[in-house]
């Protein structure tokens, strides 16, 4: 089973994590600039943050077999802060280098003028590139949150099929079904989404621009949520191709649309599991 794990923040994880993730099959993955827990106070942060995701976290990946990806973006939550704005004149150089392959996260947090104006800014950085856009919804009135989100996509008028709208539940799946958008649904331990849950909205919408991914960070949660979703929809009665097409060519197919993907050639793939094996630390 190769998994794709299209959002997942590393930069709060060990590297014990990496390995379970190798052993599970993880092999590729996006790490989505987002809010580090402690505010920002300056644009300065932001451009140290963005260099260690292109840096030296893709390097770390590298050294555990896995293909490391990301997004580039000022996020909902610090896009109120006017010290933080200033850092959207250096978004745009990000956006062109490999492994950068979508705008994200942008969106809403608390649904302020200031993350209305700083998201269509950057949703309209992604329709000029022709760059996918990583939306993540408000985990505060989701549903308003989608719906003025939907709007926004509309408004800029990017292609919705360049738009993953993020953090969807059984509230929002339709709105965000209807619009055209791809759809991403978080795994978590004890909130939002779980396996099973998940399975059922599978097997009631299909699989078609459905993604998944453990959205695993700095709070309670499982960077294993991608492998065990993908048990669970064999449990559910889907096929071996069903859940390859979840776990890895829905992600690949979405963001591969930024021509800027990384992974793993076959070579290097053997390679590591050959180093692996002669490490005598074969997972
Ligand atoms: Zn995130």
């Amino acid at each position: 089973m190769r998994i794709f794990d299209p959002h997942i923040h590393m930069t709060s994880r060990t590297t014990d994590d990496y390995e379970t993730m190798y052993a599970a099959g993880v092999r590729a993955i996006v790490e989505p600039a987002f809010w580090l827990g402690q505010p920002r106070t300056d644009a300065a942060s932001f451009i140290d943050y963005f260099d260690s995701l292109i840096g030296w976290e893709r390097y770390r990946a590298s050294q555990f077999g896995i293909a490391h990806n990301c997004t580039i973006a000022l996020n909902p939550k610090e896009a109120n802060d006017s010290r933080c704005r200033k850092v959207l004149e250096q978004v745009p150089r990000y956006l062109s280098k490999s492994g950068v392959v979508a705008v994200g996260e942008i969106g809403y947090d608390s649904m302020t003028p200031d993350e209305t104006a700083v998201f269509q800014t950057q949703l309209e950085m992604a329709a000029e590139r022709d760059m996918p856009a990583l939306v993540h919804t408000p985990h505060r009135d989701k549903l308003g949150g989608t719906v003025a989100s939907i709007d926004m996509v509309k408004r800029v008028g990017i292609n919705p099929g360049m738009v993953l709208l993020d953090h969807l539940n059984e509230v929002t799946i339709e709105p965000a079904r209807d619009s055209g958008c791809w759809m991403g649904f978080s795994i978590y331990p004890d909130t939002k989404m779980d396996e099973e849950r998940m399975v059922v909205l599978m097997q009631r919408f299909g699989l078609e621009r459905i993604i998944v991914n453990s959205a695993a960070d700095w709070g309670r949660s499982d960077p294993l949520k991608t492998a065990k979703t993908a048990q669970a929809m064999l449990v559910g009665g889907f096929s071996d191709d069903d859940v390859d097409r979840v776990m890895w060519r829905n992600p690949v197919e979405f963001y591969g649309q930024s021509g800027q993907l990384r992974l793993l050639s076959e070579d290097q793939e053997a390679a590591f599991a050959g180093n692996t094996i002669n490490r005598g630390e074969k997972p």
